[in-house]
């Protein structure tokens, strides 16, 4: 069938027409015949069972059920008249109930000849009844060669109300087959078709929407879900491959003076050796003629910054400029320290810029960029200005991607005439599965193992009426030197009663901790940007011994000395951001603690976080249960769940075809770049039509 006819608005559709052409644009985006034919079902309904009147399940349940109707009458009611019929089996009766279209129902019921219903059961004062049953004689039910499985398709209540219920829009998917002839082109290779056994498209497509069985559902399945998963991937693949031979990039090929002295006598300790590697992949791609554009995930303290530092050192030897973006002013001032400190014996020139830097200041440094004096730049978001123009970014890196849009990040790029390598740095670990489909364009690197030495976090969690031991604990702590963060919710929709409960907790703390033996520090959103710094200062220079704070500090800051964590009402919180909390300790020699403090009323989902948390502290199977509590859309955040938007793949569920997928995706494209042999056209023209009506799949963006 060629693609002409898949594109026929659907107003052209046999027992369609103008109104239901509307209904179903509106409702669930259905243009053209295509769209109708991607429509896949929810689920299935399992129409070989039957049951018996006196065996009905409390709970509201869709069943089926055969028996007569012995009795109809109309019942009035404070508002409207409903219908109301007798519908008994041998073992006992119900009712059936109509609100609408009664007028109709009853000119065609038919008293006492056997009916198979179906439709969802309620259970009230002892009685079983079903609003508005499908109906089919007994007759002609055994007659029809229907499916067991009845597909589900989604729908929308104006939909149904308008008539256009599931039986009907399972009556346009035959009329749709009818007219195609079930003629659909295939748009896999005839090699993946036989290398991993898949189902023919037209078989899939017949299977999906009218099943035979189980087996050839699942099948059908399995194609369709790989079909999705490839295209997406052969479009990311595509880019990364195409981007590797037709962007060019800076060829950093020289290791110089800077690189050598700090690798080799500078380096403040050991690296681990997922640092290594990672460099050296790093390494790699800068010394390569293909513009970089990597993606490095490493657990919060697993050491990314020292593999940043390193990076950019290699830029700077090859006579260019570097510039490192970090989410917040806190941590952008914590890696300008960090970083002037670890380069103090080498000649560098590193400038820190940021929303609050003073205008005389400002334009000094854009003046130093302009002429080349600044090697390294450090900041925030204000690196994005237009005015920030550098003599020759070499390098742009980006601490914390989640926080930036991935429009920021190709806006680096187009800062000069050439675009500078790109790495974007992650401490949210990625499932890997989430990773290759949202990220799949990008090469990653993953630092796996944490620097040696460092004692696991022990992680606990308390109830709020155990508040006096816990303060106890931190007293203790305090007197052994060590420092401690209290954490509260932030949560926008609530903002000032989340500001009252940081102040009232605030208050408390000061209360428990009295001046003079103990210093409390505070740092929200709502304080100026100097202000926070000078809090933040006190508490870096051990100056206050207590930290409290709204998750300001989540990102980044690097205070080794603070070894216990308190997490307030840490039910409020997602995995990811009390796994980055939880980070914040942990970073010296002493063993840390992080005190996850609830009310007694959780919820299911609560309660695996809490338990989670302290089970495991590895990030990666962290993120594999956030990914599952949350699903792909919330972890991305809005900006990116638009590749996600899958029909019929759920990258969760079907992880595995995900990565077969991928690696398919890279074996065809490796080997046949233009997808012009004779076994791939159907990728190709598959691919170029994606590309043609968008709006088809509405995966691609
Ligand atoms: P993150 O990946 O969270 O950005 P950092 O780069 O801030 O981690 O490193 C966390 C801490 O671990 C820092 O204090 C850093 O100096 C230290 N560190 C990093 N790498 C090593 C290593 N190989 N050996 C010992 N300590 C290290
Ligand atoms: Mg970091």
């Amino acid at each position: 069938m060629n693609s002409t006819f898949l594109q026929t608005p659907i107003d052209y559709l046999k027992g369609v027409g103008p109104n239901r052409a509307i209904l179903l644009k509106n409702e669930v985006g259905i243009h053209t015949f295509q769209d109708l034919l991607n429509l896949f079902p929810n689920r299935y309904l399992d129409r070989t069972q039957f049951y018996k009147v006196n065996s009905l399940p409390k709970t509201s349940a869709e069943i089926q059920v055969i028996g007569k109707i012995t009795h109809i009458k109309t019942v009035e009611q404070k508002r409207g008249k409903r219908l109301v019929a007798t519908f008994q089996d041998e073992t006992g009766r119900m009712e059936l109930v109509w609100f609408r279209g009664q007028k109709w129902i009853r000119e065609n019921l038919k008293l006492n000849i056997p009916y198979v219903i179906f439709g969802k059961t309620s259970f009230y004062n002892g009685v079983f009844s079903m609003p508005h049953p499908e109906m089919e004689l007994l007759e002609t039910h055994e007659k029809s060669m229907r499916s067991a499985l009845q597909p589900v398709y989604p729908s929308t209540e104006k939909l149904a109300n308008s008539g256009i219920t599931n039986r009907v829009l399972n009556g346009l998917m035959q009329q749709l087959f009818l007219e195609s002839k079930n003629g659909f082109q295939e748009s896999l290779s005839k090699h993946l078709l036989d290398s991993l056994k898949l189902m023919s498209k037209s078989e899939a497509l017949l299977n999906i929407h009218f099943p035979k069985s189980q087996a050839l559902l699942a099948a059908a399945e399995y194609r369709l879900k790989f079909e999705e998963l490839f295209y997406i991937q052969v479009q990311l693949v595509r880019k990364n491959l195409l981007h590797k031979t037709k962007i060019k990039g800076y060829p950093f090929q020289k290791i110089g003076e800077h690189f050598n002295r700090f690798y080799h006598e500078h380096l403040p300790f050991e690296l681990t050796s997922a640092q290594k590697r990672v460099i050296k992949e790093i390494r790699n791609d800068l010394g390569s003629n293909a513009q970089m554009n990597r993606l490095l995930q490493g657990d919060v303290g697993s050491g990314k910054t020292i593999v940043a530092l390193t990076s950019m050192l290699i830029a700077v030897d090859n006579g260019f400029q570097a510039c490192l973006m970090a989410p917040t002013a806190i941590l952008s001032v914590q890696h300008y320290h960090g970083l002037s400190d670890l380069c103090k014996e080498l000649k560098l020139s590193i400038s820190l810029l940021q929303g609050s830097t003073k205008a005389s200041k400002r334009r000094e440094i854009h003046e130093k960029l302009e002429n080349g004096t600044i090697d390294i730049l450090i900041g925030t978001h204000a690196l994005l200005e237009d005015k920030v123009k550098f003599k020759n970014l070499g390098l742009a890196i980006i601490d914390e991607q989640h926080r930036f849009g991935v429009a920021q990040r190709s806006k680096l790029w187009y800062k000069n005439t050439y675009p500078p390598h790109v790495l974007v740095m992650t401490a949210t670990p990625i499932p890997r599965t989430l990773a290759m489909s949202v990220y799949g364009d990008l090469d990653s690197s993953v630092i796996d193992e944490l620097p040696p030495g460092r004692k696991d976090i022990k992680t606990v969690h308390r109830f709020d009426a155990n508040r006096l031991k816990v303060f106890r604990f931190i007293r203790d702590e305090i007197t052994k030197g060590r420092q401690v963060y209290i954490v509260y919710p932030l949560i926008q929709e609530s903002e000032t009663l989340d500001y009252k409960d940081l102040m009232d907790g605030y208050e408390s703390i000061v209360r428990e901790f009295p001046l003079p033996k103990y210093q409390v520090s505070i740092v929200h959103g709502k304080m100026k940007p100097a202000d926070k710094e000078f809090e933040m200062n006190r508490f870096i220079k051990k100056e206050t011994q207590i930290m409290v704070a709204t998750t300001v500090i989540e990102v980044g800051v690097n205070v080794p000395n603070a070894s216990v964590m308190i997490i307030e009402s840490a039910e409020r919180f997602g995995l990811s951001q009390l796994h980055q909390l939880r980070g914040r300790v942990g970073r010296g020699a002493e063993q840390s603690y992080c005190i996850l403090m609830t009310s007694h009323k959780l919820s299911a989902d609560a309660k695996t976080r809490l338990e989670t948390m302290t089970r495991t502290s590895d990030g990666f199977e962290i993120a594999e249960v956030d990914l599952k509590l949350r699903g792909p859309g919330d972890l991305m955040g809005t900006q990116q769940s638009g590749v996600l938007n899958l029909r019929i793949a759920d990258i969760v569920r079907d992880s595995e075809i995900l990565k077969i997928a991928r690696s398919y995706a890279f074996e065809v494209l490796k080997q046949d770049p233009y997808l012009s042999e004779e076994d791939n056209l159907p990728i190709k023209s598959t691919l170029e039509q994606l590309m043609k009506y968008k709006n088809i799949w509405n995966y691609i963006s």
